[in-house]
């Protein structure tokens, strides 16, 4: 199929750009982690991110992965993992909670748009952990809905304690491998996609200053080992 421009000229990096769209999790996922490392290494390509790509997604969306992250500004998917317009479908609450509508959304993205990958993103110094903490401490839980955040983390704290785990950044890796495990109990839909070898669930741990994410969690196991193609040198500009 091919695609033409206002012009009627061809567009070949939206072709490109297209023909290696991932369609199954392994390579969704060595897809994340390459533009991750493009970020980390400060050689962003910013791909899908131009008129053409608007334009070529307009009528239709086929997102590769969906990212079930933290609203923390500085968590932003498309940035981190070096994506553009069409390519994460994104759902973010403070602390990645799972709740009814987030499950919906995960659902809706791999069912209806065959999306192969969910991905739940933490990272270090989460200020939904940290809060959780301070109410499990104080024994306060905070008012209005913030206090929803904390009842939804606190399952995950209570999982740390129990391991011994007591420091914040330990505890936000137990809440990323709970919130996986979360999604796959609470989504007998996404369960099954998984089963099927349709889709696949990691959790990925990022690190504020450093950009770069780590895996902490995977369904199935061997999801997170998946070796990561080199990248190419020279990228054809944008
Ligand atoms: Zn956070």
């Amino acid at each position: 199929m091919s695609h033409t421009g206002t012009s009627g000229q061809p567009v070949p990096q939206r072709t490109a750009e297209q023909a290696t769209t991932p369609r199954e999790p392994a390579q969704a996922y060595a897809e994340l982690v390459a533009g991750n490392r493009r970020f980390v290494d400060g050689t962003p390509r910013h791909p899908n991110q131009d008129a053409g790509r608007r334009a070529a997604v307009a009528d239709g969306q086929h997102p590769f992965a969906v990212i079930v992250g933290c609203s923390d500004s500085r968590l932003a998917a498309e940035i981190i993992f070096d994506r553009g317009l069409g390519d994460l479908f994104v759902v973010r609450t403070a602390g990645h909670t799972a709740g009814p509508e987030v499950l919906g959304s995960v659902e809706y993205a791999v069912t209806v748009l065959g999306t192969p990958l969910v991905v739940v993103l933490g990272h270090d110094s989460c200020g939904a952990v940290q809060a959780t903490r301070a109410a499990s401490t104080t024994g306060s839980i905070p008012g209005g809905h913030l206090g929803a955040v904390v009842d939804a983390v606190l399952p995950s704290l209570r999982r740390a304690q129990a391991q011994g785990v007591d420091d914040i950044d330990g505890i936000v890796d137990v809440h990323i491998a709970q919130t996986v495990e979360t999604l796959l109990e609470q989504s007998p839909v996404l369960a099954d996609e998984v089963a099927q070898g349709r889709c696949a669930v990691v959790g990925l741990s990022y690190r504020l200053a450093a950009g770069v994410v780590r895996p902490v969690a995977a369904v199935p196991a061997g999801l997170a080992t998946v070796e990561v193609p080199t990248d190419p040198a020279a990228p054809a500009a944008a």
